[in-house]
């Protein structure tokens, strides 16, 4: 039989796949095409409903159960007029994707009468079955059943596949008892938080703000490959990163990738996806190709948070599928191949007030000024008081092979704000004894507006080696891996944001209540926090390893591995901070730390499976034939009366591929032995542990290692797995 692997090779030449996008000349013509926007629901609505809804997306005010069946007819209507004839709940439950469940509209009365129907209570809740969705053990100590309740704060949309379209419905996910079971429900909660204390500090600068939104903007990296080649790597189809392969003769040293043309297949890919993407009101705005060869990334505009959640979540989900019209994979995965670059999803971050100012952007007078300064510097005592929770929510074992591996950016949570900035931050440390009141109009003179602007959203002084830097007018967040829901890390920077500015304006009205200024109190608290938590700060190099050794000194974590950086959840101060802030209780924060364990250990563990599999099913039978090659080879010369120097050459080959074939075989046992252990151990995190530092830790690499010599060895017609250099380069 011939092996995937040539076939895919033969179809990739012989048939180069080409599909028409129908490319709609102007982007406006079908934004949000597919989305029940307010200015739908205008047409469909009547006025009690339209207000109704129109409150609650606005200010999160409850719609009521009659208003419920006004909204969903109305929904039904244009959904009926777009030719939708089902209804799905769509929810993020924690298996890191999104999940939904289709029903029609069709039903049928007492009398056997067929209609199509769509009601209020349809629409605000229903009851999917939860049981298959991983909950830590929530369920079993309080329900089974499990809730999906709708989210107005996202508007409805419809989702096409082929022929087929459905309305779609975001919703929350939560237990009987109330308990979240979704990425979602925290998201909300902490998003409710910030604005609470972030309105409250606003008061001391502007009196008009009533609420505070957080934004985002991610830049998703993405690799693109061809299909049939990835069909014929079994590891690639079921972990989404390649186990085995040696490093192609060429890889990214040249750097001619970065943003050079797109392949024209590519192009053909984006403008599908893109398309797509516009219907649903995804902002996008650039493409670009990326560093590692085959790697490329788009990003939007930013948005409110919750919808850029949901946006990604949907784009990541819409790539996927478009991918296969165009015979592509799309690899989502933080580390598809070894020895180039992994992919990361940049957060952007700032906060939005209501009277339409940047809280991140320096302002234009000394009063806004001060504005900035004080979410600046409350930011970044965030970023240094919880940075092992910070690190904690971008762990995973797909983030692990960037974070942990020498590669960027590293597990060391520190925050870039440029030589400007820092110069700020000194001047306000270094007043001595802290003495504001006779110098603050020099402080407040800082002329921050004037400079910022060209210096930070100047490229040159931008620090791309720090997890989280400051880029101007927001943060942007850089290790959060690729394949993640950007909830889980924004449910934790909101939330210790709300926290930092909680404290922040209990201890300045402390000060203003014995008798400081407003702007001194603020002052003096500012220069608390910047000297509190300072050594956050770093400039330089993040992927040097005298970085490492810099933040060791300063006593910065740096957890390597997902088993121990999750520990960060459970800490006394962890609890604390998501129990009064309303985001977790103690019940939910072990459930999620739970399932991101079990998450862990699966994904290591079916790497483990692959790779035993992979080596002895396809890479040890190539080897033994090549042997049996070398074997003949070898007789043949010697029967023909040749000198060993004759076959000296060959028979050393055959030394080197008998001996790695004994280190693989030997190791796939070992391997497999370590894997019974540590699925004996009860203790979740003790099982993570043992799948990290020795099934990974001590297999992964060594049975590559041998896998990828002998890839350089075995004859290439023998070879059945599709090499990198075909995979990245082949167009
Ligand atoms: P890059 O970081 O690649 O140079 P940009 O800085 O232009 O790119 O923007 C990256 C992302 O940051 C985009 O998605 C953009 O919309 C987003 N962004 C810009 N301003 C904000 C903001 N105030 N809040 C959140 N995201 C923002
Ligand atoms: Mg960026």
């Amino acid at each position: 039989m011939q092996s995937l692997r040539s076939h895919a090779l033969e179809n990739l030449t012989s048939n180069p796949v080409e599909v028409k996008v129908s490319g709609s000349s102007k982007i406006t013509a079908i934004f949000n095409e597919n989305v029940f926007t307010l200015k739908v629901a205008r047409q469909f609505l009547s006025d009690d409903a339209y207000k109704s809804l129109t409150a609650s997306v606005k200010s999160g005010k409850k719609i009521e159960r009659s208003m419920g069946g006004q909204v969903a007819n109305g929904l039904k209507a244009w959904a009926e007029s777009k030719g939708v004839t089902h209804y799905t709940h769509w929810f993020q439950p924690l298996t890191g994707l999104s999940a939904e469940k289709h029903d029609s509209f069709f039903t049928l009365k007492g009398d056997g009468t067929p209609i199509e129907e769509f009601d209020g209570g349809a629409l605000i809740q229903q009851e999917p079955d939860a049981s298959s969705f991983p909950s830590g053990g929530l369920r079993a100590t309080f329900e089974a059943r499990g809730y999906t309740a709708w989210d107005p704060s996202s508007p409805a949309f419809i989702m096409e596949i082929g022929q087929g379209k459905t309305l779609c419905i975001p919703t929350i996910f939560v237990s009987y008892t109330g308990e979240s079971l979704d990425a979602k429900t925290p998201l909300l909660k902490a998003l409710v938080a910030l604005d609470k204390a972030a309105v409250d500090v606003c008061q001391y600068f502007d009196k008009n703000v009533t609420k505070v939104t957080p934004t985002l903007g991610w830049e998703q990296e993405y690799f693109m490959i061809d299909a049939g080649l990835a069909n014929a790597r079994p590891d690639l189809l079921l972990t989404g990163r390649t186990v085995f392969g040696h490093a192609p003769a060429k890889g990214q040293q040249l750097e001619d990738h970065y943003f050079g043309t797109i392949p024209e297949r590519v192009y053909a890919f984006m403008r599908d996806f893109e398309e797509e993407s516009y219907k649903l009101g995804i902002p996008l705005r650039t493409r670009h190709n990326e560093v590692a060869p085959a790697q490329f990334e788009c990003a939007p505009i930013y948005e409110e948070v919750n919808i850029a959640v949901d946006h990604n979540l949907l784009l990541m989900d819409i790539m996927t599928r478009v991918a296969k019209r165009h015979n592509l994979k799309v690899l989502l995965h933080e580390k598809p191949f070894a020895g180039i670059n992994g992919s990361g999803k940049h957060n952007n971050w700032s906060l939005a007030t209501d009277t339409g100012v940047n809280l991140l952007a320096p302002g234009k007078t000394p009063k806004t000024n001060l504005m900035f300064l004080t979410f600046f510097v409350n930011t970044i005592k965030a970023v240094h008081d919880y940075s092992e929770l910070l690190r904690a929510s971008i762990a995973s074992a797909g983030n692990d092979h960037r974070l942990g591996a020498n590669e960027a950016p590293p597990a060391i949570i520190s925050a870039f704000i440029g030589k400007y900035l820092t110069t700020v931050l000194e001047q306000v440390e270094t007043r001595v004894g802290g003495k504001f009141d006779e110098q603050d109009e020099a402080m407040l003179k800082l002329d921050i507006h004037k400079s910022i602007p060209e210096l930070m959203l100047d490229n040159t002084d931008r620090n791309r080696t720090s997890p989280f830097a400051f880029t101007g007018n927001k943060f942007e967040f850089r290790a959060v891996g690729s394949a993640a829901n950007c909830a889980t890390n924004m449910t934790v920077l909101n939330t210790i944001v709300a926290e930092t500015l909680k404290n922040f304006k209990i201890e300045v009205d402390a000060l203003i209540e014995k008798g400081d200024k407003k702007e001194v109190a603020i002052m003096h608290i500012l220069q608390k926090y910047v000297v509190d938590s300072k050594k956050v700060l770093f400039e330089g190099d993040g992927y040097s390893e005298a970085w490492a050794n810099e933040a060791e000194k300063r006593g910065l974590p740096n957890v390597k591995t997902t088993p121990l950086a999750l520990d960060a959840y459970l800490s006394e101060k962890s609890k604390k901070l998501f129990e009064s802030n309303d985001i977790y209780n103690h019940a939910e924060l072990e459930a999620r730390h739970e399932i991101m364990l079990e998450d862990y250990i699966k994904k290591v563990q079916i790497e483990a499976r692959i790779m035993g599999e992979l080596a002895t099913t396809y890479v040890l039978p190539s080897a033994v034939k090549y042997q049996n090659i070398l074997i003949e080879n070898i007789k043949g010369l010697k029967e023909a009366g040749l000198k060993e120097a004759a076959y000296s050459n060959q028979l050393q080959v055959l030394e080197a591929i008998s001996n790695h074939i004994a280190v693989i075989s030997d190791n796939v046992k070992k391997m497999i032995e370590e894997r019974k252990l540590a699925n004996e151990l009860t203790s979740s995190r003790d099982k993570a542990i043992a799948y990290c530092d020795k099934i990974k830790g001590e297999y992964f690499d060594l049975i590559r290692y041998h896998v990828d010599k002998l890839e350089l060895m075995v004859d290439d017609a023998h070879w059945v797995l599709p090499k990198y250099r075909e995979i990245l380069f082949l167009r």
